[in-house]
Parts: structure tokens; C-alpha cells; sequence
């Protein structure tokens, strides 16, 4: 087999183990699960290869939260409390050492990507984490995993020049925290527009830096908006702004709640979408990145489009990374 065509999932069983024992919560076990079962029955089940995680080390999660919350999450978590702060963060007693390796896994997909075949790298994790701020947890992310991931690609490999892209239908609040005042790093996030989503950040405004420098692009969208919206941003300014930053590496914040099936948001993207994403953003990687993408998993709720969405993404992905030169 042509090692570009190899497509890597960084995933566990132990995912499972944050479990919210059966309360009505979206953000279940059984996510990765249909994922799981979606690829192994489909086209790309002969291409898929599985990386069991390793959990990440403290000095890494200090990349971005501080110690103060990294210690009362292990509290909280082990003194059997059922959520942090809001209803929304449920938590049980294995949650804090999911979470570690959640980001774990984040890590583990740079040393795929810098060390391995070219093809597309997939962490298909749980919790998710672009919502999480340095000292707080918010809408069921307590661990940032790309930004950690970043800041490990960053020191360990020292790639300076980053790209966060993040098509959840939601504006990851805490991956513009960490990098609003960082020119090294290009945050760019299309989601449902803050008036009327979830976290209430995200507006037009809120964005900054140059044409070849890092920042902000917020790209937030009417509900309702659909493909046709996602397409004429991305062809238009998150393609100009990518070719004048030309980052080193791209870290993709994959959330498929999007999709019209799903309730988390009120936009109206088709299966399809996440395909033309995956082909847009293989593009992207093999112009300005040496091919070097890493796609970690964050919101996406209706069991089914997250399924059948993730698969279409990687078909995508793979369709262009895995083609010669
Ligand atoms: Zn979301």
C-alpha cells in the first residue's frame, strides 16, 4: 500500500470511560463509537490504521491552564462531584485522566504527522476541547487539546508558524484566547453567529492581525446558512488569508454540529460539506504546509451526520493528501 494512502485514527476505548451515567447529555460515549463503526463499514476501512494514545504530561497542559485549574478539576472529579460549574460539564471519577489523555492523543497526532506517511491523522477524542479556557471549563471541554496540541508542535518541533481551523459550528472561545495576541498563530473559526449561538463570542469584529501575519478571522454566519455560505468563505477570505500567512502545519478543530440533522446549532450544512471541508483543507496543507494537517475531533451530536460527516471529511482529506505529487 502506498504509505499516503494510510488514513491514522488516534483513539481509545478508554474515551468511554467519561462517562455521565446515563443523565441526558449530548456529548456521549457513544459518539466515537458510531464513528468507529461507520469507517470500519465503508470505503476507507482498508485504509484505516488505529494509534492507541498516551495520556499527556502535566508540563504540557501548562502550555495554556493554569495549575490552579488543572488541580481543582483532579479535586473535583475525585471528590465525586457530577459537574464543574455548570450543568453543562458533567464530570465523573475518571473524567480528569480522559481529559489528560484526550490531549494526550492531540499530542501523539503531531509525532504522527511530523514522523509518519503523509496520509490524513484523525483524533477521534472525547472530552472535546475548544471551549476551554486556562482556568475554566465550559461547554463540556475542560482541556484545550489543540491549543495544547500547538504549543507542543511549536516547542517540540519547532514549527513557529501555526494555523488553527475550526469549522465546529460553534466559535472556540478558548482557542482565541490563547492566540489573539500571538502573530505566530492564525486562529480562523466559520460558525453560527454569536447573537444566537453558544458561547456569545465569535463576531466579525473580533478578528486581527495582518495579511502574512497570525491573529483572528472570524467568520460568523446567519443561522440557516448553509454549504453554499461555507464554500464562498472558504474560497474567498480564509483562502487569501491562509496564502498570506503560509503556516507551517494546520491543526483542524473538526466539529461536525453543523450539519442540519444535528440541534446543537441552527445551521444547515448537507453530509457533502465536510467532504468539500476535507478537500479544501488536504489543498491547503499540501500548498503552504509541506502536507502536515492534524484534524482533532470537537462538537457533533446527532449520532448519525457525525458518523456519516466524519467519514465524508476523511474521504476528502484522504482524496488529495494521498494524491502523488
Ligand atoms: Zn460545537
Amino acid at each position: 500500500m502506498n504509505a499516503n494512502a494510510t488514513i491514522t485514527l488516534v483513539t481509545s476505548s478508554r474515551f468511554g470511560d467519561h462517562d455521565i451515567r446515563g443523565e441526558e447529555h449530548p456529548e456521549v460515549a457513544a459518539r466515537l463509537q458510531c464513528i468507529s463503526d461507520q469507517l470500519q463499514a465503508g470505503n476507507l476501512a482498508p485504509l484505516l490504521r488505529y494509534v492507541e494514545p498516551t495520556e499527556a504530561g502535566r508540563q504540557w497542559l501548562l502550555t495554556f491552564h493554569n495549575d490552579s485549574w488543572l488541580f481543582r478539576f483532579e479535586e473535583e472529579v475525585l471528590s465525586g462531584r457530577s459537574f464543574i460549574g455548570h450543568q453543562d460539564n458533567q464530570v465523573c471519577y475518571e473524567t480528569f485522566a480522559v481529559a489528560q489523555l484526550a490531549a494526550g492523543a492531540a499530542i501523539n497526532g503531531v509525532d504522527l504527522v511530523e514522523g509518519g506517511s503523509g496520509g490524513p491523522v484523525f483524533c477521534a477524542v472525547r472530552p472535546p476541547g475548544h471551549h476551554a479556557e486556562p482556568n475554566l471549563p465550559l461547554g463540556f471541554c475542560f482541556l484545550n487539546n489543540c491549543v495544547i496540541a500547538a504549543r507542543y508542535w511549536q516547542k517540540q518541533h519547532n514549527r513557529r508558524r501555526l494555523c488553527v481551523l475550526d469549522f465546529d459550528a460553534h466559535h472556540g472561545n478558548g482557542i482565541q484566547t490563547a492566540f489573539e495576541e500571538d502573530r505566530e498563530v492564525l486562529y480562523i473559526s466559520i460558525h453560527e453567529h454569536p447573537s444566537f449561538s453558544f458561547p456569545g463570542t465569535g463576531f466579525a469584529e473580533e478578528t486581527c492581525g495582518g495579511r502574512d501575519e497570525g491573529g483572528l478571522l472570524n467568520v460568523p454566519l446567519q443561522p440557516g446558512a448553509g454549504d453554499e455560505q461555507v464554500i464562498a468563505a472558504l474560497d474567498g477570505k480564509v483562502a487569501e488569508r491562509l496564502a498570506g500567512f503560509r503556516p507551517e502545519a494546520l491543526i483542524i478543530a473538526a466539529g461536525f454540529d453543523g450539519h442540519r440533522e444535528d440541534d446543537m446549532s441552527g445551521l444547515n450544512y448537507s453530509t457533502a460539506l465536510y467532504q468539500m471541508l476535507g478537500e479544501r483543507i488536504g489543498g491547503w496543507a499540501r500548498e503552504h504546509a509541506g502536507g502536515r494537517v492534524l484534524s482533532i475531533l470537537e462538537g457533533g451530536y446527532h449520532l448519525p451526520s457525525l458518523a456519516a460527516s466524519v467519514e465524508a471529511y476523511l474521504t476528502g482529506l484522504h482524496s488529495v493528501l494521498a494524491e502523488k505529487n
